[in-house]
């Protein structure tokens, strides 16, 4: 039997790792801030509400930190490295993002995804460079995206487990500190309220643990679109709570809870209907002048409820939430009244809830 050795030695060249850092950091470099625009209230109110425009990063959506993230965290944990084929779980904004590091990089990129997904989404990806892979049964898309990795000797990025761990939540100016560093010189800096909607959970994660660690009053509300399993498992405290059901607001609600999902962090959540969802979304885009996505409908009925609710106490303050991605993804769907009438939504109600409340700013309860 040999004894084992008294010293192992792994070092190897770091040349590609540095440059590849450096790669990600000059693309941050280049890139500016999103903006917190402020949706008007009528001043007599004395309660402001902001929406953190993360359509402006360059690949339009907030996985545009995500994807930097998880890339950073990935490569300095030595999971990727040159020539790394890179794997995620995904058809949507996060597969675009990611894309977009994988070929900055130089690396590989495949999105594993349903058949069923549509032309233009894959079309978005394979822009950025990336590879779509299809599989035809929707909940094997984690399994064949780990298989896939196994198989290339590739990285599984993961989003669902990693995106709130990959994120640096005590600053580094993530959308936390960004938010209230925007907000410094405003009526009321620190929000009553922040206002997210969860799709991995890791902005709501960031969201939460920043607020506590910067000793903040802000209170955090997640709210949850229709089939979502997020609100479930927050009542329950159940980490396997699932409804088994597909979400119809894309980026939010998920058919389980997801492992990057802190209910400990949130104060409240609330469940958003489809219809009000959409409806929020076309009011927010024309109260704008610009059209926005679905989920920045769900955010801003969770925020336009809590005003109601601060209106109705007599408190004033502010409240901030997430314009999470833009309007242009939609056209055929969310902002086409037949898609709307397909899927047996009605938006009369909804839409009637919202101008009573610009209206009055009495919310329905
Ligand atoms: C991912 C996503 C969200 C939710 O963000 P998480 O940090 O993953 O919870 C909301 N809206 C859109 C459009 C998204 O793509």
């Amino acid at each position: 039997m040999s004894s084992a050795p008294e010293v192992v030695d792994h070092s190897a060249p770091r040349d590609w790792v540095d440059n590849a850092v450096r790669l990600i950091n000059a693309d941050a470099q280049r890139s500016a801030d999103t903006h917190l625009l402020r949706y008007p209230l009528p001043d007599e109110w004395g309660i402001q509400l902001y929406l953190k425009d993360e359509s402006t990063h360059i690949t339009g959506s907030l996985k545009h930190r995500l994807a930097r993230s998880l890339f950073l965290y990935s490569i300095c944990n030595g999971w990727i490295t040159e020539g790394t084929p890179v794997i995620e779980a995904s058809s949507g904004s996060t597969a675009v993002s990611e894309a977009y590091f994988a070929k900055l990089l130089g690396l590989e990129f495949v999105a594993v995804m349903p058949r069923s997904t549509s032309r233009a989404k894959i079309a978005l990806i394979e822009a950025q460079g990336g590879r779509c892979h299809f599989i035809d049964r929707p909940p094997e898309i984690y399994t064949e995206a780990r298989r896939l990795a196994d198989e290339t000797g590739g990285h599984y990025l993961d989003q669902f487990t990693h995106a709130e761990r990959a994120t640096d939540w005590r600053g580094n100016n993530n959308i936390a500190e960004s938010i209230f560093q925007q907000m410094q010189q405003e009526a009321h800096p620190v929000p009553e309220w922040l206002v997210m909607s969860a799709g991995t959970g890791g902005t709501s994660a960031t969201l939460g643990r920043y607020i506590r660690y910067r000793r903040h009053a802000t209170r955090l509300l997640v709210v949850d679109p229709e089939n979502s399993a997020f609100l479930g498992g927050y009542e329950t405290g159940s980490a396997d709570y699932a409804t088994g059901m597909p979400s119809r607001i894309e980026g939010i609600g998920r058919p389980r809870v997801e492992p990057s999902f802190i209910g400990q962090v949130i104060d409240r959540m609330m469940r958003v209907p489809d219809a009000a969802s959409i409806a929020a979304m076309r009011h927010t885009a024309n109260a704008l002048g610009r059209k926005v996505g679905g989920s920045t409908g769900t955010n801003m009925w969770g925020a336009f409820s809590v005003v109601g609710e601060m209106r109705a106490q007599g408190r004033t303050g502010s409240v901030v939430t997430v314009l999470c991605d833009g309007g242009e993804r939609y056209a055929d769907t969310y902002y086409n009244d037949d898609w709307v009438r397909e899927q047996g939504l009605d938006l009369t109600d909804p839409s009637a809830t919202l101008d009573a409340f610009v209206a009055t700013g009495r919310w329905k309860t």
